[in-house]
């Protein structure tokens, strides 16, 4: 069986290490446009604010690696053409010039994505920037080092965390986003709230509600920044507004998303026989909504890739969808979230309710205690759970992969609220902050049926 995969950062990586475990008779073709494979880029804001300090933490697989399990590892060969009704593709050797056709059994598409570059005036001048693979956190760390001025634009994760790295840098940061809070995807105002008040006595220029209407230079350089509020002064600009999926060389042979991100069955089958794909590439099943949707992330990247593999000669391992579960560390804020918003579910036309808890986590006898925030939002009609976000100065990140798990099973509220979790003083209280919050939900439903009722007779 000869296999072809074009793209090696995370889903490739992981399609390919399976498919030398499971089949070992397997012939492999890798095409790469890069000249390294399974780059982190979740480490570029570390390793652009200096906490990653040695570049080779930040891979995790090696093209000599695969080589010497019998991979033929195409590098700096970016595919030009592929005819997936042929089996055949045509990739061209960077180094070379040279193009070559190449044919397959099965292919594996794990092109991935790349950042959303709108046609702003001026966006071609020397300093605007992308940030998504190792050449760019290396461009950005060297033009960054006679940087006064730095503007992000994107209120994103990654813009976010580039924000802190350059701050902390010691560097005059601004931050432009067309919505009027941060991080306005992943969390509600009572999460974006304190971390842009950290944000801001930090000394980081919040400019929200503005969109980039152009880019001014001088010299082929960019100096400033325009919106349709303000202008504002810059050396370096990163552009981090969002990933495109990386698809046009399938247009029209496969099935899509508008935006281009592949669709795929809970096999990584595409609407072609033999042909897969996995990662930023595709649409995923998202459960909270029960729908498709384009959530580019490495954690659904390194799954699809596995489940690729799985399933190469028959469906066998289904994918269960995501909750596109996400956290960050920004300052003293642990934060994390999963599924959706209320924003986002308004957006969904989902009708939700949420409840919210503060408290501390540990009984009020230990010496050291901490506060979090902690968010569950449910279906009104059903009191399915399809959301949760918490905050804190101590890390409480991974209650919401708890919680992923229980909007993956469609858990209710009052099944959460009543699931056994364990209780010692170090740790929690005897109900654990996942119960409670629930059992606040529960009481506010209890409430608002109470009321109904009431208004009946
Ligand atoms: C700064 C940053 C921070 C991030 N932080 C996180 C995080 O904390 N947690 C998280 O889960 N996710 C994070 N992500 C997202 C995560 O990096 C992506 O979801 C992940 O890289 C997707 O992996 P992939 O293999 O599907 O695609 P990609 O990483 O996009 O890789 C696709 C590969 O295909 C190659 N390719 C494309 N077209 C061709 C072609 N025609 N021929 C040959 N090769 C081709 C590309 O060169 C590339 O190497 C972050 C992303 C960025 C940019």
């Amino acid at each position: 069986m000869k296999v072809a995969v074009i793209g090696c950062t995370h889903a490739g990586t992981a399609a390919i290490t399976n498919i030398l475990n499971m089949y070992p008779e397997a012939e492999i073709d890798v095409f790469e446009k890069n000249d390294n494979v399974s780059f982190l880029s979740c480490g570029i804001a570390l390793y652009v604010g200096g906490v990653v300090k040695d570049s080779d933490g930040l891979f995790y697989a090696s093209v000599e690696g695969f080589e010497e399990q019998g991979v033929r590892m195409h590098m700096q060969h970016v595919v030009t053409e592929c005819d997936t009704s042929n089996k055949t593709l045509e990739a061209k050797n960077l180094k070379t010039n040279l193009t070559k056709k190449y044919s397959y059994d099965k292919l594996i598409i794990t092109s991935g994505s790349w950042p959303v570059t709108p046609p702003i005036p001026g966006s071609d001048l020397e300093n605007v920037q992308i940030c998504k693979n190792f050449h760019h956190a290396n461009e950005i760390i060297e033009r960054a080092k006679s940087a006064k001025n730095i503007v992000v634009v994107g209120a994103g994760y990654i813009g976010i965390e580039l924000v802190e790295a350059f701050e902390q840098a010691g560097k005059h940061v601004t931050l432009i986003d067309s919505e009027k809070r941060i991080l306005n995807r992943y969390l509600d105002e009572e999460f974006t709230s304190p971390i842009e008040r950290t944000l801001t006595e930090k000394g980081v220029s919040l400019a929200l509600k503005q969109t980039v209407s152009s880019f001014q230079g001088k010299d082929g350089k960019v100096t400033q920044v325009i919106t349709g509020q303000s202008s504002y002064e810059a050396d370096l600009v990163i552009m981090c507004i969002g990933f495109r999926p990386n698809t046009t060389l399938f247009t029209g042979q496969v099935e899509m998303l508008k935006n281009g991100a592949i669709i795929v069955d809970e096999y990584m089958q595409t609407s072609k026989k033999d042909v897969f794909a996995a990662g930023d590439c595709c649409a995923v099943a998202y459960n909270p909504t029960k729908k498709t949707a384009y959530i580019p992330l490495a954690t659904n990247a390194v799954r699809m890739g596995t489940l690729a593999a799985y399933n190469l000669l028959a469906p066998r391992l289904a994918h269960q969808g995501t909750q596109g579960t996400s956290g960050l560390k920004i300052h003293q804020h642990n934060i994390s979230a999963t599924g959706l918003t209320e924003t986002a579910a308004a957006a969904a036309g989902i009708r939700v309710e949420s409840a919210l808890l503060e408290d501390t986590y540990r009984p009020e006898f230990m010496p050291e205690n901490a506060v979090l925030r902690l968010k569950v939002v449910y279906e009104v009609d059903s009191h399915r759970i399809v959301g949760a976000q918490v905050i804190s100065e101590a890390d409480f990140t991974q209650a919401m992969n708890t919680l992923s798990v229980a909007i993956q099973n469609k858990m209710t509220i009052e099944q959460m609220a009543m699931t056994d979790f364990f209780f010692q003083p170090h740790y929690n209280k005897p109900w654990n902050y996942l119960n409670q919050v629930c059992i606040q939900a529960m009481k506010q439903i209890e409430e608002k049926q109470g009321k109904q009722q009431k208004a009946v007779s």
